[in-house]
């Protein structure tokens, strides 16, 4: 699947969001937006910061990207020296504008600022609850929900750190949080780690952020991931940690080293780079092919083309030019658009495929519509076969944790075997990475991953699905 501005072409699933806090000795405003743009790739649709000016939480908020919103008057007006960021795709809760992130509130112990990544799953349960006691919603996010259960919990115990750990003892699901609570800042993961976060040391203080990337390119120093279960306060000169809940096992999800995080980040203690080119190793010994040529999907199928070149002995080399300036008004989701959206921005390297047969390699495939043309455009530049190869084992299941594939309609490999794919794609053959290949290239155990829109088991209860064994200790 093709990396943020690909989704203009991609049938890739969204990303979900991308958050970031900061506790400096100086104005935090120019570092939380140079932070979102290292990590805008996790949510094109709004961004938005808020700060502690000394008296109050100040936001800026809106539909767009990145440098579109943190720019002119609003943005200019505001500074502080804590806060935190927020990039989103809409998840749970629709593309609008009440919908961005951060959200504000005003508590007893002052304003509280949150920005989210992930979803709950007993957002439903949570949300009537709070609805019969009283609160009129203002937005249809699950994050809405978090904050006004925080603003309950504070007004009943103005300590944040309890205040967040019984928050989190009410939340089921997926959740990566960063909160500004007055003038204190605060980050949390839930208790399976599904959604990332990690601490990082920078100049004038320190920060949290969605993926390690961003304290390399503030010239920093990444210090570690936020362990699942944990709250983390930064202040200017350090951190303090907190546990709310002792996990037996960890539910990684498995699709941010496929496809989401940036291949330059490291997750968990495992860099995404190196992952996604074992993945291309794993899969050329799982799924060889007779061909005189290696190619990726560019940009995202290239480290695993990468690794599949090498542990094959075939040639690597660039067989699709990809137009990095088609405007953005082609990311629209309708599927006449992505179509489209594919001849523009991808076309093929005749001199690499014509006469040859090809093996051309992805990160992942969820609805194939991509593939189909790309495999056409590769017959008629005139190659004499191309294989399909997908680094990350067929996607036969919905996500609940945050990833935008949520029916079962949609997936190209649901209840098809191998043969009938190739047949749909119009390629020759299709071989994919077998779910112990992805956990070996990992090098986590089951148990520690969440791989559920692979084997349809989940780790959290979701009505109607089957939950894999899991244990937590809070
Ligand atoms: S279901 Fe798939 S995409 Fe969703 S959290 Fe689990 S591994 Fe990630």
């Amino acid at each position: 699947m093709a990396v943020p501005v690909d989704d203009a072409v991609s049938d890739a699933p969204k990303h979900f969001c991308g958050i970031v806090a900061m506790a400096f000795n100086s104005d935090v405003k120019y570092d939380l937006k140079k932070a979102l743009r290292v990590i805008q790739h996790r949510g094109q649709e709004a961004a938005g910061i808020a700060v502690y000016d000394g008296k109050a939480i100040k936001y800026v908020r809106r539909m767009g990207l990145v440098h579109e919103v943190l720019a002119g008057p609003e943005y200019d007006a505001i500074a502080g020296n804590m806060g935190i960021g927020h990039v989103r795709y809409s998840t749970t809760g629709s593309s609008c504008a009440q919908n961005c992130q951060p959200i504000v509130v005003t508590t007893n112990v002052g304003d509280v600022a949150l920005g989210h990544n992930g979803d709950l799953v007993n957002s439903t349960k949570l949300r009537t609850k709070l609805q019969n006691d009283g609160w009129a919603f203002l937005t249809t996010t699950d994050s809405e929900i978090i904050i006004r259960i925080l603003a309950t919990e504070l007004t009943q115990n103005p300590d944040p750190v309890k205040a967040i750990r019984s928050t989190m003892k009410c939340l089921d699901g997926a959740y990566a949080l960063v909160f500004a609570i007055g003038n204190r800042v605060f980050g949390a993961r839930d208790p399976l780690g599904l959604r990332p976060l990690c601490l990082g040391k920078l100049e004038k203080g320190y920060s949290l952020a969605s993926e390690s990337a961003v304290f390399d390119i503030l010239q920093g120093e990444f210090v570690r991931d936020i362990a699942p279960g944990e709250i983390v306060e930064i202040t200017s000169k350090g951190f303090i940690s907190h546990r709310a809940s002792t996990p037996a096992h960890t539910a990684h999800c498995m699709f941010e080293w496929v496809y989401f995080a940036r291949p330059d980040t490291i997750m968990d203690g495992r860099e995404v780079y190196d992952v996604r080119k074992k993945l291309g190793q794993v899969l050329a010994h799982e799924q060889p092919a007779d061909a005189d040529v290696v190619i990726p999907v560019p940009d995202s199928g290239r480290a695993n083309a990468l690794g599949y070149a090498q542990e094959s002995g075939i040639m690597y080399e660039e067989g699709l030019m990809k137009n990095r300036y088609v405007e953005r008004t082609f990311i629209l989701p309708e599927q006449a658009k992505r179509e489209e959206g594919v001849s523009l921005k991808l076309n093929p390297i005749r001199s690499t495929v014509l006469g040859k047969r090809v093996v051309v390699v992805d990160d992942s495939i969820v609805r194939g519509t991509t593939l189909r043309k790309i495999v056409q455009m590769l017959r008629r530049a005139g190659a004499k076969e191309v294989h399909v190869r997908i680094g990350c084992p067929p996607v036969i299941a919905p996500c609940y944790y945050g990833i935008d594939m949520k029916t079962r309609d949609h997936f190209i490999a649901a209840g098809r075997t191998f043969e009938e794919i190739a047949e749909l794609l119009g390629a020759d053959s299709v071989g994919y990475t077998s779910v112990k290949g992805l956990q070996s290239a990992l090098g986590l155990s089951e148990q520690d991953l969440c791989m559920a829109c692979l084997t349809s088991e989940y780790p959290t209860c979701v009505p109607g699905e089957k939950m894999r064994f899991q244990k937590t200790l809070i």
